[in-house]
């Protein structure tokens, strides 16, 4: 089933300079990029974004060390992404996250772990709807973006 998700590259995955390699395991799949942009996170958005935690135990520290620095939004499209793009994530905690998978790469702990993965498409359109306008989407081009990389990968 062909579904959409909003992955978020966190401040420390911009720290650590591996925007490029999240990017790439996404591509690699044949995931099309509907949206990208690199942003200063708004408090505002980022409560609104992030609500369900609101009240639980980590939820101040976590929501500081994401006001820490900018994040890089993306919005994704593909054949059951939602599962398939937190396989690739890994679990919450970076610690314990799956060999190979980003957090286990690249992620500190269970709340410095690199990115974020919509859980469901009902969570996905609520949080395209936080990060983006519709305006700023690509939904609509000619381009056959299902074609695997055409260019070789030294
Ligand atoms: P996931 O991002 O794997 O879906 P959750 O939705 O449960 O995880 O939590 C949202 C984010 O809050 C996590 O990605 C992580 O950055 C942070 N977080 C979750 N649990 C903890 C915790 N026990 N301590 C600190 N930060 C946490
Ligand atoms: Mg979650």
């Amino acid at each position: 089933m062909k579904q959409r998700t909003c992955v978020l590259i966190k401040p420390d995955g911009i720290e650590k300079k591996v925007i490029g390699q999240i990017l790439t395991r996404f591509e690699d799949q044949g995931f099309q990029l509907l949206g990208m942009k690199m942003v200063p996170v708004n408090q505002e958005k980022l409560e609104n974004f992030y609500s369900e935690h609101k009240g639980k135990t980590f939820y101040d520290h976590f929501l500081n060390f994401m006001l820490s620095g900018p994040i890089v939004a993306t919005v994704w499209e593909g054949e059951d992404i939602i599962l398939r793009s937190r396989q690739i994530i890994g679990a919450t905690n970076s610690q314990e996250a799956e060999i190979g998978s980003l957090r286990n790469l690249y992620g500190t702990d269970n709340r410095k772990n690199l990115v974020h993965g919509s859980d469901s498409s009902i969570s996905a359109e609520r949080e395209i709807k936080i990060m983006f306008k519709e305006s700023e989407l690509c939904l609509n081009n000619s381009l056959d973006l299902n074609e695997p990389r055409q260019t070789k990968v030294p």
